[in-house]
């Protein structure tokens, strides 16, 4: 299959070509690098270096490549940004995942067109009821980001009714492994295994026990390979359905990098969930898709990157 990979010079972006590539796939490849790398792409993917926020663009890309599939990734993908600066998020977000959609619509080709895109369970839902949460769980975020992203899914189902193609819409957990960026905002382990490696202690923002549901990246890109061919017009969370916390994240970190020092406690910071984890129990249905890969050796694989 002819598939265009957006945002896929960044972390998850990224591993999801290089599955797609190992599978046999054809990849192209559209970011304009604002937070990926060109270190990250595949040499047998073709690269655009273009933003999404441009239609006509888009539409020239598009009518070039003519793709059977469109798999969505560029976003700025920041919780307190989003919160100090709410703008370039909605405006990447959304108007940018509106110009892709477009753009596929009309000249995306074949039979099983389909949209899969990287949506967030862990900032569309708020504070969950239930842990782990369920697709069924209310949208309630606490963020820009959030809520850029919920709205990114209407707009998708809309263009998808629209132009008769399908979606797949995955919200992910915390994703983690090699290659993504340590200078972030909140992918921990890169971020503490960065400055434990430096000799400098990480800032843990609580008291330790905010929690989340990490997932390796290599899980995530096995689920968007799968959702190629299976998952018609669904969403689904992806996830082990497990808090971790912090603490057990600065732990395990330390117990790899052989830190000794303890972390500097800060206040919380607004717009982020507390605890929160994805039942994926659905994905497992309808894609036969499980995590597979446990989080001491996710995270010894993560550090050998940095
Ligand atoms: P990332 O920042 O590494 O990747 C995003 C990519 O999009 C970057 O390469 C960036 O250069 C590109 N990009 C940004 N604005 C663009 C624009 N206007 N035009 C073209 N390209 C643009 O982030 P990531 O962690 O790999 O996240 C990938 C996707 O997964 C995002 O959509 C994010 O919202 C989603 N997601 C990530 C996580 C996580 O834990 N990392 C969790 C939930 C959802």
């Amino acid at each position: 299959m002819k598939i265009i990979v957006t945002g896929s010079a960044g972390f998850i972006g990224s591993h999801v070509v290089d599955a797609y590539i190992k599978a046999g796939h054809k990849v192209v490849i559209i970011d304009n690098l604002l937070t990926g790398f060109r270190k990250n792409i595949n040499p047998k993917a073709k690269f655009y270096k273009a933003d999404i926020r441009n239609l006509a663009t888009m539409e020239r890309i598009f009518k070039k490549e003519k793709p059977e599939i469109t798999n969505h990734h560029a976003a700025i993908a920041e919780v307190v940004k989003s919160l100090r600066n709410p703008i370039p998020t909605f405006q990447v977000n959304v108007l940018g995942t509106a110009n892709v959609l477009l753009a596929f619509g009309k000249y995306g080709r074949g039979k099983h067109k389909k949209f899969i895109f990287s949506s967030t369970g862990g900032a569309i839902y708020g504070e969950p009821k239930k842990i782990p949460a369920n697709e069924n769980e209310a949208i309630v975020p606490l963020s820009p980001y959030g809520l850029s992203k919920s709205i990114g899914e209407d707009v998708i189902k809309f263009y998808a009714r629209q132009y008769g193609f399908d979606y797949l819409i995955f919200r992910y957990p915390n994703v983690y492994g090699p290659r993504q960026n340590p200078k972030g905002e909140a992918g921990v382990v890169a971020i503490f295994g960065g400055l434990m490696k430096m000799g400098l202690r990480p800032t843990i923002f609580g008291d330790g026990t905010k929690a989340r549901d990490y997932t390796y990246v290599d899980d995530i890109a096995r689920a968007n390979l799968i959702g190629i061919k299976k998952g018609k017009n669904e969403i689904l969370n992806l996830g082990w359905g497990k808090k971790i916390s912090d603490q057990t994240i600065f732990d395990n970190v330390a117990k790899y990098t052989n830190f000794k020092q303890k972390p500097i406690y800060a206040p919380y910071r607004k717009g982020e969930v507390y605890q929160i984890a994805l039942s994926a129990k659905k994905a497992e249905k309808i894609l036969g898709w499980k995590p597979k890969i446990k989080l001491e050796e996710g995270i010894k694989q993560a550090l050998k990157s940095l």
